[in-house]
Order: structure tokens, then sequence, then C-alpha cells
């Protein structure tokens, strides 16, 4: 008699791909997406959204639990495909949030293949030919940005996040020699610019280093990193006797897309090098997150302009690769492809110029006596992952193989042309200015003034004179009002979905500037679409300032 499990098992062993081939079985696997597929389409409208979003029941979802008897693939299907309703659809044309992209077709297969064979990336026994790819892309990527990919090395991480991590990690162990083994046994400081991701207040509290370790640095007018204050704050910490784990140029910052100067700041470390007599060179990791896939442009022949480019979007390709193509410069940097490169989160690269400073952080070998038999790629040596997915590679590798240079240029380079012609007419409207104008990405931050406001000197007083901070503030409320009416009509299919920023920068005085977000990432947004933003907030004046 069979073992009273024996019949739920068979069950179970039915949601599984077959180990061996079985074509009844594999295409019932094929059929179950398909259905999956099937039942989000049902989702789709002409909204940015998946189905209606409907207010979310916290209180019913602290109430589950596990269910006694199992479930079957098709109802798991439905219950799942239940779980993106009401979710945005970051692909259309109509949603210009923030910075999050709709992956393309072969990354979303790269994701599937590399679930469906589940690659641990910790060495090239448990991933194979994964572990190859991941190599591919960090010498691909190298030659990309610059570095020589003979000596470069990378891996990939848990996000941008992960890269600026790894990045000053090993700026720390260079800077404090023995830190891996001992903990940190005396000040460093990590210097970063106030437009620089909040995610550097993480990465030194988790490395131990505190928040206090930071060492912010102001920007200049156009959100790149002021040198000259750069060069006095590093001085200071180091006449305080402090080490710098790490500097932290940013290339393109998230809110604006300001470009740090790397030249600039490797010089000013190169000197304090001389001046403070260092026995270490103080590392610079670049967070390049957003701004890598200009890179693509660095050999654009901006003169013959072979994909017809207008004038306006030319001068904006070349001004930011003007910065980007400096990012060889930099001991490390970080390379989101879900950012820039229209893959599924998370696909991150941590690029180091040198791999050989990968051992700083590796540990010894002795203590994970049951890995590491054979096989000759073991980046688990020095990852901070223990297992580590091959989902980002392949969608990464996927995007690339889609893309080509010519690939990604075209679909840039249209994105920044949308965004100029955005701020063409911004601009060339009385009603209008655009904040970020020295800034060469696909996000425009602009502001929306009352009638009776002097657009073309506005801008200036309020960010300079404390005279205007009360009037600053109305301003402010005024374009909360007009991003209230704006959500509200995008919610209701009409006009497109923006986004508002409580703090585009602060004036010289110390207060916030709020402004409006127009961030550019659908393929598929056309001139259309971006008269349809003006439209908008013009009609979305009217009505505020009637109101
Ligand atoms: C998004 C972003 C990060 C964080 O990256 P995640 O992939 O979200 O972890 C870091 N730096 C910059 C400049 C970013 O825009």
């Amino acid at each position: 008699m069979t073992a009273a499990y024996r019949s739920t098992l068979e069950q179970i062993r039915l949601a599984f791909p077959q180990p061996v081939s079985n074509p009844v079985h594999d295409s019932y696997f094929v059929h179950s997406i398909l259905r999956a597929l099937d039942l989000v389409d049902g989702m789709k409208s002409k909204l940015p959204i998946l189905g209606r979003a409907e207010p979310l029941d916290y209180a019913a979802a602290v109430q589950q639990q596990l269910a006694d008897a199992p479930s079957s693939i098709e109802k798991v299907t439905a219950e799942l495909v239940g779980y993106l309703e009401g979710i945005t659809v970051f692909g259309h044309p109509r949603w210009q949030e923030n910075v999050l992209t709709q992956p393309a077709i072969p990354s979303l297969i790269g994701v599937l293949l590399s679930a469906l064979y589940n690659p641990n990336l910790g060495w090239d026994h448990t991933s194979h030919k994964v572990a190859l790819a991941e190599l591919e892309l960090a010498a691909l990527s190298a030659r990309l940005i610059g570095y020589d990919p003979a000596q470069a090395g990378g891996i990939f991480t848990f996000g941008g996040t992960g890269t600026n991590l790894y990045g000053v990690k090993i700026g720390l162990e260079k800077a404090s020699p023995g830190t891996m083994q001992r903990g940190l046994h005396e000040p460093a400081v990590v210097i970063a610019s106030d437009a620089a991701h909040y995610c550097r207040y993480n990465l030194a509290g988790w490395l131990g280093l505190g928040a206090d370790a930071l060492v912010t640095v102001p920007t200049l007018g156009n959100n790149e990193m002021d040198v000259r204050q750069l060069e006095t704050q590093a001085r200071a910490a180091l006449a305080q006797g402090k080490k710098i784990a790490a500097i932290i140029a940013t290339l393109g910052t998230t809110d604006a897309f300001g470009l740090d100067n790397l030249g600039g700041i490797v010089e000013v470390r190169d000197a304090l090098v001389k001046e403070f007599q260092l026995p270490y060179r103080p590392h610079v990791h670049a967070d390049a997150v957003i701004g890598w896939a200009w890179s693509v442009f660095n050999d654009y022949d901006v003169e013959a302009n072979p994909l017809g480019f207008r004038r306006r979007t030319l001068r904006a390709i070349a001004g930011a690769t003007h910065q980007v193509r400096h990012l060889h410069l930099a001991d490390s940097l970080g390379i989101d492809f879900h950012k820039s490169a229209f893959t599924p989160y998370i696909s991150s690269l941590f690029l180091l110029k040198d791999r050989k400073e990968f051992d700083l952080i590796s540990r010894a070998k002795e203590q994970m006596p049951y890995l590491y038999q054979f096989g000759e790629y073991r980046p688990g040596m020095f990852t901070l992952e223990t297992s580590r997915a091959g989902v980002g590679i392949l969608a990464a590798l996927a995007s690339l193989r889609l893309f080509g240079k010519l690939g990604l240029q075209a679909t840039l380079g249209h994105l920044v042309e949308m965004a100029q012609l955005l701020r063409e007419h911004l601009e060339g409207h009385a009603a209008t200015t655009v904040l970020n104008r020295d800034n060469f990405g696909t996000v425009t931050i602009f502001r929306v003034y009352p009638p009776g406001v002097d657009t073309f000197t506005i801008k200036q007083q309020e960010f300079e004179d404390p005279v205007c901070r009360d009037l600053l503030h109305k301003h402010n409320d005024y374009n909360r009002r007009i991003y209230q009416y704006l959500h509200a009509e995008a919610a209701a299919g009409r006009g497109v979905m923006l986004s508002q920023t409580d703090c585009y920068r602060l004036t010289s005085y110390g207060a916030p500037i709020v402004g409006l977000k127009s961030y550019m990432l659908s393929p598929f947004i056309d001139e259309e679409h971006v008269q349809a933003v003006v439209d908008k907030v013009l009609e979305a004046r009217e009505r505020v300032t009637s109101s």
C-alpha cells in the first residue's frame, strides 16, 4: 500500500518543469505562462495603469495565513496576476514620473531562463556559462566607458546602492588597511555632493562609518559638485587626521541629471596625496548608475550627425558626453541596467578599474571549506552576497545584445530629443521656466508661475535673494497646487503623469525649491505626448489661478 502523502506529492510534481523532456508537459508549462500574460492583457486600457487602483487593505494583509491544501498552477497564476491590479505601466508614454523603465522582451526572457535553471554566481561550478556572461558584460562595459578590459573586473550586485557600497568598502580598506579583519579602527570620511544619491547615508551607516562621517560638498547651479569646495573640505578632513575612504562622484544625479567633473575631482585627489604625502590614494568611485549609458555617444560624430538628431539634441548629447567620457578616470563605478538599459530589477554592475583590488575584500579560502574544490571563477570569494542570481546578468546581456550601440543611441537620443522639445515649449512660454536647464538628460524639472510674474528674472531672484523667501514659499505652494491638478487629471485618464520634487535644490539662503518633473524613459514617447504635457500644464495654470 502506498503512503498517504504520495498522491499530494504527485500533484506537486506536476507543478515543476520536468527535468527530462516531456513535450506534453512542456507545452502545459508554456500554456501556463501564456495564460498569465493573457490575464494581464485583460487589465490593460489606454491608461498608464493595469485595471483600477483600489485603496490597499493593509488590515486584511496581516490576517493572512498558510493554507492547508495545495493549490494549482491555474489558481496561483490568477491570484498572482491579481497582485498586478492597479500597478503603474512604467513604459506608457503618458507616465513620466521617475526613473523607472519598462523592460524589453529579450531581457524578460533572460529573467525567465535564469530563474528556470537558477544558476548561483558564487562560482562557475554552479553557474557555468552564466559566469562567462558576467565576465563578458564586465569586459564589454569596461571597454564602453574606457577602462582596459584586461585589467578591469566587475560583478553584479544588489542595485546601484550595492555598487556604491562596494566602491566605498574597497576605498575604506585602501585608506585604512585591515578594516575587513579588525573592524573600523580610525576615523574615516566619505565625500559626496549634496546632489549625490541618498543611499550614501545607508552605506555609511552599514559600513560602520556612521552617517556623521559623510562630508557633503555643495553643488554649483548646474548640479555638479563644486570642486573647489571639495578641495577645501577634503583638506580639512585630512588636516584633522581623518582618512578619506572614498570620494563619490555622481554622473548623473537622480533628480536633475547633474554630472560631476571627474577630471577635476581626480586632480584634487592627486594634489592632496602629494601635499599630505598620503600612503594611499583616496578611492574615487563614480556613481554612474544613470549616466553610464551616455557613453554610447562618446564616439558619435556630432558634426556629421548620421542619426539626424536636431541641433538642440546634439548640443545636449555633447554636453553630457563632455563629462561622461571621463568615467575611466574613476577607480570604480556603478552601472544600473535597470535604470538606463530597459531591464527588470535588479541588474546592477560594479566595475573596478583594477580587478586585483577585489583581493582587498576577499575572504581566505579556509573560511569556506566546503566550496571551491574545483572551478576557476570564484567571485564568491569576495562578494558580499553568498548566493547571487543570474537574473540581472542575463537580463543585461539580453538588453545590450538587443540594442547594440545604435539601438541605445537611437532610443536615448530620441528621449533627449523629446525632453529638449518639452524644454523648448516650457522656455518659450511666459508662465513656465526650466530649472535644470544646464543638465542634459531626459529629465526636465520646471516651475510654473501665476500671471504677472516675470519668469525671466524670478528664478534668479528666488534663488539668491532672501527677501524673496515669502514669495518663494508662495510659488512653491502654487506649484504644489498645479501638481495636484495634473495628478488628478492624469489619474482620470486626461494628461500625463508627472511628479513633484519637494526640493529640487536649496536656495542660497537654504529654502527648498519645489519643482515639477517630467522623466522621459518610455520609448513610446512622441511629440503628441510632449504637447499633452504642455497643454495640461497651461490648463492647470488657468484652473489654479482662477480658483
Ligand atoms: C537610483 C540611484 C541609486 C540607487 O540605485 P538602486 O539601483 O535603486 O539601488 C544610486 N545612485 C543614483 C545616482 C541613482 O539614481
